[in-house]
């Protein structure tokens, strides 16, 4: 099993958990990691998108690792079995380890402790997202893109709304081609500019033959007077609850749509924004944000609100800003 598999596997049992917690309320949804919502009874039937889903195009993010009880220390699990109803977590999971969420026991502040795998996320020193308060300004070579349309498939992942996209499209930087792969949404932003959160983030993810990501990051704000045309599209096929996944016959996107008329951008080198954090992740922050209606942050919101890692500390790295 390659690693993109090993990964795809990890998704997929992340997504099982996912759904089994759909048996609970919506609030209990929104924090299934949660000891409370583990007190539920497991969903009887499997998860649809568990059967259906493609690695290859699911693997390359931010998705963790198969769960191993004995990959996080032992001080660790001890403290969370102590706040933990006894043997509830079991119920669902069939294992000891602690999911990672925005809140509660799998909280962002706790990613390196729920494994081993993890542990980049509080040891690492090229961290993302970050504040953006100063750049470099310099000649910056352009973003070459050349996006196809793909057919719509869409997912809700327990963690963000994602897009999944056909072989076929890719950007070039400076010489390098970096494939698409999927692109999916945070709300707020990660990243903030000058200490300020956009109300939501496109996080647009590429890998390069050589295995290096890159990441393009549309910041997006609410306010427009009318629908974003693209946003309207992959909303109209929302899927609602952790674990669905939409694939509409005949819908298709192409995210070069989304795109700000200027691809100036912000470049550093960070890591991926969700556990396992690998870094060597290469950044471009686009600097025009792009604009959607209320209503359509709103529609967002209701179902994924605060998927957002808090910015990490800079360490004395770059950002470059072109002119
Ligand atoms: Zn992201």
């Amino acid at each position: 099993m390659n690693k993109l598999e090993t990964a795809g596997v990890a998704a997929s049992i992340c997504l099982l958990v996912a759904v089994s917690a759909q048996a609970s309320d919506k609030a209990a949804m929104m924090g299934w990691e949660h000891p409370a919502v583990a007190t539920e009874k497991p969903a009887p039937k499997p998860a649809p998108a568990h059967k259906v889903m493609a690695p290859e195009h699911h693997a390359v993010v931010p998705v963790p690792q198969p769960h191993s009880a004995a990959a996080a220390p032992k001080a660790t699990m001890k403290a969370h079995h102590a706040m933990m109803p006894k043997n509830k977590a079991h119920t669902i999971t069939g294992h000891h380890s602690i999911h990672w969420s925005y809140r509660g026991i799998g909280a962002p502040q706790y990613w390196g402790d729920l494994k081993e795998e993890y542990r980049l996320c509080k040891e690492g020193q090229s961290q993302s997202p970050i504040d953006i308060s100063a750049a470099t300004v310099t000649s910056l070579p352009g973003i070459q893109v050349a996006y196809q349309e793909t057919a719509l498939d869409i997912l809700n992942n327990g963690h963000a709304i994602q897009i999944n996209y056909a072989p076929g499209s890719s950007i070039t930087v400076a010489g390098k081609s970096y494939a698409l792969l999927q692109f999916h949404f945070h709300s707020p932003s990660e990243h903030t500019v000058g200490g300020k959160a956009h109300d939501m983030v496109a996080h647009l993810v590429h890998k390069a033959a050589d295995g290096q990501l890159a990441v393009i990051g549309i910041l997006i704000d609410g306010g427009a007077a009318a629908d974003n045309p693209v946003i309207s599209k992959l909303w109209q096929s929302f899927p609602v609850n952790a674990g669905d996944r939409r694939q509409p016959v005949g819908v298709t996107v192409n995210v070069a749509d989304l795109l700000p008329a200027d691809l100036n951008y912000f470049n550093y080198s960070g890591s991926l924004t969700t556990p396992p954090c690998s870094e060597g992740v290469n950044w471009f922050l686009l600097s025009a944000p792009v604009q959607i209606s209320n209503a359509q942050l709103e529609q967002f919101r209701a179902s994924i609100f605060n998927d957002a890692r808090p910015v990490q500390a800079v360490n004395g790295r770059t950002v470059r800003l072109g002119n």
